[in-house]
């Protein structure tokens, strides 16, 4: 980052601190993930993980929320001229930038955590699990989200994964979250805050799901709240740890009566809501690890 560009940001985010909620980051040596440049494992992500988000799908994602931005309030406003300006060796390092969190993933989040996943694996020959968790009752209303306690939610979760029996495991834990609807008007429409895991236990699956599922009841919009699988193919799982988007998700009774979900884009005010929530804070606030910790841009174990 230039000095040029980091006093814009700098003099912009206290600006910001001045009149609002958000946690300000004026120091820019710890936006460690800005100088991240090729994955330290080998392993590139970008080359060898099918599907995973192209250069132009980034750009057109990154045009669309700037859109979206531009039309909001002042505060909407300079965050979208802030993604504006990010470019090629001048990165502006939000949380919510689709160039920089594109960055993030594949050179520090997935190869660090296949490379840990890989490690155990070979030792124990085992698989470990991927798990999924909604805590139902963790809701948010429309315009409420930034309620939402992300250490509060975070440590709750280490809590729980400790009291199942899964505290001195090596565990990595990410926050994603949709707007969830009905479309039969059952429940009324809110945030939902959900974890995405992996978990190196040699437990099956049945097992962990018991386990967990004992702290993490169901209710009317959330009817499975846990769910575990094999770690076969970790790639896969790894990448849905920390999502770089967030969508609607839409129940509805399917044809056969039961319950399904689609999945849509959110909508303008949802996208500047959450844009707003996350786009200041560190990539790693959305993340738990257990057993392990980041030193610099590596996972080591603890
Ligand atoms: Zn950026």
């Amino acid at each position: 980052m230039s000095k040029l560009r980091h006093f814009q940001l700098g003099d912009m985010l206290m600006h910001e601190s001045k009149s609002s909620r958000w946690k300000v980051e004026t120091d820019s040596t710890r936006r460690w993930w800005l100088t991240l440049s090729h994955p330290s494992t080998g392993f590139d992500p970008r080359k060898h993980l099918s599907g995973f988000e192209s250069r132009d799908e980034v750009l057109e994602r990154k045009k669309a929320l700037i859109r979206i931005l531009l039309t909001g309030e002042d505060h909407h406003h300079r965050l979208g001229t802030t993604l504006g300006i990010c470019e090629t060796g001048s990165r502006c390092g939000l949380s919510i930038c689709p160039f920089c969190m594109r960055r993030f993933r594949s050179g520090f989040l997935i190869p660090e955590v296949c490379a840990q996943i890989a490690r155990w694996q070979e030792c124990t020959g085992e698989s470990g699990v991927a798990v999924s968790v909604v805590p139902a009752k963790l809701k948010l209303a429309a315009g409420e989200l930034h309620q939402l306690d992300l250490p509060k939610m975070l440590d709750a979760f280490r809590q729980r994964l400790r009291r199942a029996g899964y505290g001195g495991y090596i565990s990595i834990n990410g926050v994603d979250l949709s707007f969830n609807e009905s479309s039969e008007g059952k429940w009324a429409s809110h945030w939902q805050p959900h974890f995405y895991a992996v978990v190196l236990s040699a437990n099956e699956p049945k097992q962990v799901k018991a386990e967990l599922g004992k702290f993490f009841p169901a209710d009317e919009s959330v009817r499975v709240p846990v769910h575990v699988k094999r770690l076969n193919d970790p790639m896969r799982p790894v990448s849905y740890l920390w999502k770089p988007f967030f969508q609607r998700r839409v129940s509805y009774i399917a044809t056969n009566g039961r319950l399904a979900a689609r999945k849509l884009p959110l909508r303008p005010d949802q996208v500047r809501e959450v844009a707003l929530f996350f786009g200041e804070k560190a990539p790693t606030e959305r993340l738990l690890f257990t057993g392990i910790r980041r030193r610099g841009q590596h996972l080591v174990e603890m």
